[in-house]
């Protein structure tokens, strides 16, 4: 068994030996490696303490020193290297002792491994075997494992949608029968899992697997007892790798207004900013960044059928509800919308709607309040008050400007202001 390793991993591996220390690359770049998949980073595990770690190298990071990890930065680059977890109680113990230890105490059996050219492949628990055959099994109980950190239950659900892998019989039926231990598991933990299912191949699985586990329903309790979920997966599965457009295709539905029919069936009618709402509440409360929430929610609060436009300014105003930076994801996300609703496609009012905006942002013409000719710094010094007036006279300038690009010179606009609101001329 041989594993070809990155120079600087190569160098940390030998000072540690070189002083006496065992040093071994472990996890999830011991399994991305023995797939053929470039790693995403390379962790280290050492029986070195993070004092003696800092001392080899001239350049480290206290990452965790709890935890026991130092980041060793070499060419620019960083590698967590952490000390073996194991128990107080075997301190004394080998190296290779140590390192069972440490290995016993992760997630999966495809993560447990670890490899150093000296020692070769460390495999105490038949990862190479759930690789072959791509299962992914907890080490030992899964069921206690999942008592210990219920995350792992999401992991599990990720890593089989990342490696195209299934999810050993024992293994499953550990999350399926213990998914209220998710409860305990802090929201931001879960929100980078959730981020990793919606960007691998298979968002729709993972989606799916999380509803079939009950695991949803302390995720997006929303999506959990939707009634056409198959709809939402389908303009998941359609949609780009991006973030913000994956999930709001996630969330999409959850955007939209009821059929009719449904509205019938549930006597009830959200007005549309309620149901806008509730997407952006479900991003809050799992703490996706601000600029993530409200990217997604400027994305699903649109609808194609609402956006055929008679003339300019509505085209221009839809650009500034969206957002500039924000149109490609749009035209993404309705794209597969459109896939994923019909079957056979129809992009016509798609591709009009493209051709709209597109010659539009040809003119150059002012969309958003940056594009204004003044700004809050302006207004300040003729007398408006930061926040919310300064808010609503910016709107009032951008709605003229809009349909008046002309108008757009700070002389006027500040004219307009001053007019407005019975400024004299200074
Ligand atoms: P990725 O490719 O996304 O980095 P990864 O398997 O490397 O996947 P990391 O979160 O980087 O995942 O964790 C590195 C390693 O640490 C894992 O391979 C696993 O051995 C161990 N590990 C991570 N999280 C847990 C956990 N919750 N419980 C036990 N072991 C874990
Ligand atoms: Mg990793």
């Amino acid at each position: 068994m041989f594993i070809s390793l990155p120079e600087e991993v190569t160098y940390i591996l030998y000072k540690l030996h070189e002083h006496g220390f065992a040093g071994y690359i472990v996890g999830g770049c011991v399994r991305d490696s023995l797939l053929n998949t470039e790693p995403d980073d390379w962790d280290i595990t050492t029986d070195a303490r993070p004092d003696q770690v800092k001392q080899l190298f001239a350049k480290t990071i206290d990452t965790g020193l709890k935890h026991g990890t130092v980041t060793v930065v070499i060419n620019g680059r960083q590698y967590e290297v952490t000390t073996f977890r194991h128990l107080g109680s075997v301190t004394n113990a080998d190296s290779l002792t140590l390192l069972k230890e440490d290995l016993s105490r992760r997630d999966f059996t495809i993560n447990a491994m670890a490899y150093s050219r000296q020692t070769g492949l460390v495999d105490y628990f038949n990862g190479v075997n759930d690789l072959k055959k791509g299962v992914i099994n907890a080490v030992g109980k899964p069921e206690q494992r999942f008592r210990e950190d219920a995350l792992r239950m999401i992991r599990a659900i990720r890593l089989a949608c990342q490696l195209n892998f299934i999810i050993g019989n024992e293994t499953f039926a550990a999350i399926t029968g213990n998914h209220q231990l998710l409860r305990s598991v802090s929201r931001e933990r879960i929100r980078d899992e959730l981020g990793k299912i919606v960007l691998t191949d298979q968002p729709g699985r993972g989606i799916l697997m999380l509803r079939s586990t009950s695991l949803l329903g302390y995720i997006l309790p929303e999506l959990a007892d939707s009634s056409d979920f198959e709809h939402t997966l389908a303009i998941l599965e359609a949609a780009p790798k991006k973030l913000t457009v994956r999930l709001a295709a996630l969330l999409y539905k959850l955007g939209q207004p009821w059929s009719e029919k449904e509205n019938e069936k549930r006597n009830l009618s959200k007005p549309a900013s309620e149901r806008q709402n509730s997407v952006r509440k479900a991003l809050n409360r799992l703490k996706f960044p601000k600029q993530t929430v409200d990217t997604v929610y400027r994305l699903v609060r649109e609808q194609l059928d609402e956006l055929a436009f008679p003339d300019k300014v509505s085209i221009k105003k839809f650009i500034t509800r969206v957002g500039p930076e924000n149109l490609q994801s749009f035209f993404e996300l309705q794209a597969a919308v459109i896939k994923a609703s019909q079957p056979s496609y129809d992009f016509s009012a798609l591709d009009v709607l493209q051709e709209q905006v597109c010659n539009i942002l040809k003119e150059k013409q002012p969309l958003t309040v940056k594009d204004l000719a003044v700004n809050g710094y302006d207004l300040m010094e003729i007398g408006i008050q930061p926040g919310e007036q300064m808010g609503q006279v910016l709107d009032r300038l951008l709605e003229k400007v809009l349909a008046e690009p002309e108008m757009n010179t700070k002389e006027n606009l500040l004219k307009m202001v001053m007019a407005e609101q019975g400024i004299d001329n200074v």
